[in-house]
């Protein structure tokens, strides 16, 4: 793997190097709260009319619109899995990851930022969806030759530190 990984805290809104980032998105791709609401609040009405013809999605799916007033060029809409509802958690929380990262590279970007998916309203425990989240990244990389660098950008100290371990566990492993 060629690629930066680098886990930080921040606001997935304000990340201008960024080709594009995601969006921990409900299925209707609308608004809401947490990271859908900030990249919302940023990007404009122009985003939630990109996504009204994309939706519903399911969940490890992933869609990508125009950034519109973000400082981006894409945004990738994830749905995550909601925790101890859509099994088997782990898979779709992966395939969100891979999903992502495979229309980032389909669209021959070289930067995507994400945020730690599920891990707000949707309730999936932060230090498994860390694990859950670099595995898949890590994972997909090597089939991703144009993605030069991957950002995670946690709201938190906490969540950037407990991502950051969890790297360096994941990369140190034979
Ligand atoms: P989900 O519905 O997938 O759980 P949320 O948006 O509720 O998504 O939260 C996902 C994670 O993103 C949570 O850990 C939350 O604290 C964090 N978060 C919320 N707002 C932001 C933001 N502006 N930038 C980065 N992370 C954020």
């Amino acid at each position: 793997m060629n690629a930066t990984l680098e886990c930080l805290q921040g606001d997935i809104a304000h990340q201008p190097e960024f080709d594009a980032v995601v969006n921990a998105a409900n299925a209707q791709l609308r608004p809401g709260g947490g990271v859908a609401g900030a990249l919302h609040r940023a990007a404009g009405p122009a985003l939630d009319r990109a996504c009204r013809p994309l939706a519903p999605i399911r969940p490890g799916e992933a869609v990508i619109t125009g950034a519109f007033g973000l400082p981006n060029r894409h945004v990738i809409h994830c749905l995550g899995p909601v925790y101890g509802v859509d099994e088997p958690a782990d898979a779709l929380l992966a395939a969100c990851y891979r999903n992502a990262l495979t229309l980032a590279e389909r669209q021959g970007l070289a930067s995507v930022a994400f945020p730690a998916i599920s891990t707000g309203v949707f309730g999936y425990p932060p230090a498994e969806a860390a694990r859950v989240a670099l595995g898949a990244v890590i994972a997909t990389l090597p089939d991703c030759p144009h993605i030069e660098r991957v950002r995670f950008v946690l709201f938190d100290a906490t969540g950037a530190e407990l991502f950051r371990r969890t790297l360096a566990t994941l990369q140190g492993a034979p």
